[in-house]
């Protein structure tokens, strides 16, 4: 069961769609997928369309080298449903990412990525 609910979450983000759970049971949003509801044990959890914006929970910035791609933003995200993922935020400096910084969702490569709500200018 939880295989085949990664595999469905995986498959949708390499055709470049964003997928969470919500319990139909508690009401509650649940990412990562799984086949039991964190909350109340439940299993009756339905994919549903997230609306992709969320705000930055922590903010790190992995140093890297020019020639090994420059610096890394890692940041934990609170979309608006209530779940928490790690991703990264691209299109602002590593350094510009700051706790509070509301976001967008955005699929490349098959990966949940965020990119600054407003475009880029915060
Ligand atoms: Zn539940």
């Amino acid at each position: 069961m939880n295989e085949s609910v990664l595999a469905w979450h995986q498959a949708r983000l390499q055709e470049g769609k964003f997928f969470i759970q919500r319990c139909s049971a508690c009401a509650h949003h649940v990412y990562f997928p799984r086949a039991f509801c964190p909350h109340c044990g439940g299993d009756a959890l339905e994919w549903t369309t997230p609306a992709g914006t969320g705000t930055v929970y922590a903010a790190t910035t992995v140093r890297r080298k020019p020639t090994e791609g420059g610096d890394l933003n890692v940041s934990l995200i609170d979309l608006d449903e209530g779940v928490r993922l790690m991703s990264r935020i691209d299109g602002i400096a590593a350094d510009d990412v700051h706790i509070g910084l509301r976001v967008r969702a955005k699929v490349v490569d098959g990966l949940v990525l965020f990119a600054p709500a407003d475009g880029g200018s915060a």
